[in-house]
C-alpha cells in the first residue's frame, strides 16, 4: 500500500505553523476534521457559539486545503469508530495529530491508537497546543510544580529556540485523495442553529486579531485590568481552538531565543506571563487530573457549601444587586465572553460571598465561555475559591465593591450591560443601594423592582466563608 497520513486536526485548526501538519507532510497527505458527537451530543443550546466558531474556521481551512489541490476530509460521528474506518476506506497507513491533554481526549486517543494498531496502521501525536507541556517542566527533585511563580521560573529557565520556531509545512506533498464521508457537513444537519460570535473566527481571524493587539501591547500592563477598555488581546478564543499557534504569538513579542525575554518592555513581558499562566493551568491538569473531578486540594473535597439555589440563579441571571457582578455575568450571557478581572470578581462572589460550590459556577462558565478551556476554567475557578493552586497562606476574598471602584471607576462597563443603572453617577454606580433617594429617583432607579436589592451583605459574608474554608483547614 502507497503510504498516505491523515493529519487529524482537533485543537489546532489552521495551516501555518501546525507541529501535527509539519509532521504529517513529511510525505503524502491529507488533512481531516471530525465533529465528535461524544462532544456534540452532550451540549445543550442549539446556537452554541463554539460550534459556530469551529465551523467557520473550517470553511477557512477547506478552502486553503482546496487551493493546494487537496480536499478536507470531514467526519461526524465517534472518532474512535470513524478515523479506523477512515484508515481502511481511505488507504491511510499513518495518522499524525496534535496532543490533546483533557483527560477525556486522552481516553478517546489511546482507543482509536489501538484500534490503528489492530489495523496495522501507525499513530503519531505531537506537541502543539502549549510551548511545554506534561513533564517538560519540573520542580528540582522532580516532581511537577504546584505554585505558578517557581514554574514561570523554571518554564523560562528551559524554555529554548527550537520551542519556539516555527513548524513549516511541506504542501507539495498534500494529495487529492477523496474523502470516504460527505465532503461538506452543515451546522444544520448536526442540529445546529448559527450562534452570534464577538469575533472573527479562522486563522484569518486570529491573525489579524494578534497584529491588531501588538498595536496595543506596550500599554497591556497598566490596561488589562481595566474591563470598560479593550485593552486585553481577546485571543485566548484563537488559543483555545489552535486558529493561532502559540509560537507565533511569543514570537510575535520579538522573542526567537529565550534569552530575549529579559530585554522585553514591561508590556509585552506582563502578556507572556500570562500566557505562561495558560502553559501552568494546562500542566496542572496534565499532572494532577484529579481537578476534574475534585478539588486541587483534596481536602476541600469534603467541603459541604452552604449557599441556596436562588442565589446560584440570581448569579448566573446577573441580578446580584452588586452591578460589578451582574455587569461581568450578562456579558457572559450575551457575548460568550468575560473579561479576567471579572471572572476572578465573579468566581470570587459565587464561591465566598453565596458560598456556593466551585463546581456549579465552572460548569456554568464552561457552558457559556465561547473560549472554554477545561485546564483554564477548571484552574482560574480552583484558584478563586482557594481549592487551588494559589500560593497566598490566607483566604483571598475579592470585594466587589472596592474591585468596581477600583478597575470600573467610572462605572463605563456597568453602564453598558445594566442599563437600569445608565444614569446613576460614578459615586452611585457601585452601590445603589447607598445612594440617596432623590439620586435614585432623578436616575430612574427602583430598587427591588427594576434592579435588586444586594441579595446578601459582603461584610456578613466574608465572616462566613473564612469561617468555611478556615473550617477545612482546621481539620488537616
Ligand atoms: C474563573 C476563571 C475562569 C477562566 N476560564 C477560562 C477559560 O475557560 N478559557 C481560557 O482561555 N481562559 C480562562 N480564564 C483565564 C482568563 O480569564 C482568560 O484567558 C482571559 O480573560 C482571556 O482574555 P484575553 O485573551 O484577552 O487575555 P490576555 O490578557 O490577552 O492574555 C493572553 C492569553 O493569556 C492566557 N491567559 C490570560 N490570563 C490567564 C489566566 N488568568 N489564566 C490562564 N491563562 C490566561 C489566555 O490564553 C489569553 O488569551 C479563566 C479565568 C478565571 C479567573
Amino acid at each position: 500500500m502507497p503510504p498516505l497520513t491523515l493529519c487529524w486536526l482537533r485543537r489546532d485548526l489552521r495551516l501555518s505553523d501546525s507541529t501535527a501538519l509539519q509532521e504529517a507532510s513529511q510525505g503524502p497527505f491529507v488533512v481531516g476534521f471530525i465533529f465528535d458527537r461524544c462532544i456534540l451530543d452532550e451540549l445543550e443550546d442549539l446556537d452554541d457559539r463554539r460550534v459556530t466558531f469551529i465551523h467557520r474556521s473550517l470553511e477557512e481551512i477547506r478552502r486553503g486545503i482546496e487551493s493546494r489541490g487537496g480536499q478536507l476530509w470531514v467526519g461526524y460521528g465517534d472518532p474512535v469508530e470513524v478515523i479506523p474506518r477512515w484508515a481502511q476506506q481511505g488507504g491511510l497507513t499513518r495518522v499524525v495529530a496534535a496532543h490533546d491533554d483533557d483527560p477525556y481526549a486522552l481516553r478517546r486517543d489511546a482507543q482509536v491508537q489501538a484500534r490503528l494498531k489492530d489495523a496495522g496502521v501507525e499513530w503519531r501525536s505531537v506537541k502543539d497546543h502549549v510551548l511545554l507541556e506534561r513533564q517538560e517542566v519540573l520542580t528540582q527533585s522532580g516532581t511537577p510544580h504546584k505554585v505558578f511563580t517557581p514554574y514561570q521560573k523554571a518554564w523560562l529557565g528551559r524554555l529554548t529556540a527550537a520551542d519556539l520556531a516555527e513548524r513549516t509545512v511541506h504542501w507539495p506533498h498534500l494529495q487529492a485523495a477523496r474523502s470516504p464521508d460527505a465532503p461538506d457537513r452543515s451546522l444544520d444537519s448536526m442540529g445546529f442553529r448559527p450562534g452570534a460570535l464577538w469575533l472573527e473566527p479562522g486563522e484569518s481571524g486570529g491573525q489579524r486579531r494578534l497584529a491588531d493587539f501588538l498595536a496595543r501591547v506596550p500599554k497591556y500592563h497598566e490596561a488589562r485590568d481595566l474591563p470598560a477598555l479593550e485593552a486585553t488581546s481577546g485571543l485566548s478564543v484563537h488559543l483555545r481552538f489552535g486558529t493561532l499557534s502559540i509560537r507565533q504569538c511569543v514570537r510575535a513579542l520579538g522573542i526567537a531565543t529565550p534569552d530575549q525575554v529579559q530585554d522585553l518592555e514591561p508590556g509585552p513581558r506582563k502578556w507572556l506571563s500570562e500566557l505562561v499562566w495558560r502553559e501552568f493551568y494546562h500542566n496542572i491538569l496534565a499532572n494532577f487530573p484529579h481537578v476534574v473531578d475534585g478539588a486541587f486540594r483534596r481536602e476541600f473535597d469534603a467541603l459541604e457549601w452552604p449557599g441556596l439555589p436562588e442565589h446560584f440563579e440570581a448569579w448566573k441571571a446577573g441580578q446580584t444587586g452588586y452591578p460589578i457582578v451582574d455587569a461581568a455575568m450578562r456579558c457572559l450571557n450575551q457575548t460568550g465572553w468575560m473579561h479576567n478581572r471579572l471572572r476572578m470578581v465573579a468566581a470570587s462572589f459565587l464561591t465566598k460571598d453565596l458560598l456556593v460550590s466551585y463546581r456549579l459556577g465552572e460548569a456554568y462558565f464552561a457552558r457559556q465561555l465561547l473560549d472554554f478551556d477545561l485546564a483554564q476554567n477548571n484552574g482560574g475557578w480552583q484558584w478563586t475559591a482557594s481549592t487551588g493552586t494559589d500560593a497566598q497562606p490566607t483566604y483571598r476574598i475579592f470585594n466587589p465593591i472596592l474591585q468596581s471602584l477600583k478597575f470600573d471607576s467610572e462605572g463605563a462597563f456597568i453602564r453598558r450591560f445594566c442599563p437600569e443603572l445608565a444614569e446613576l453617577d460614578p459615586e452611585a454606580i457601585h452601590t445603589p443601594w447607598q445612594a440617596p433617594p432623590m439620586t435614585l429617583l432623578a436616575a430612574g432607579v427602583r430598587l427591588g423592582e427594576n434592579y435588586p436589592y444586594p441579595i446578601v451583605d459582603h461584610a456578613v459574608q466574608r465572616a462566613k466563608a473564612l469561617a468555611l474554608l478556615g473550617s477545612v483547614s482546621a481539620q488537616t
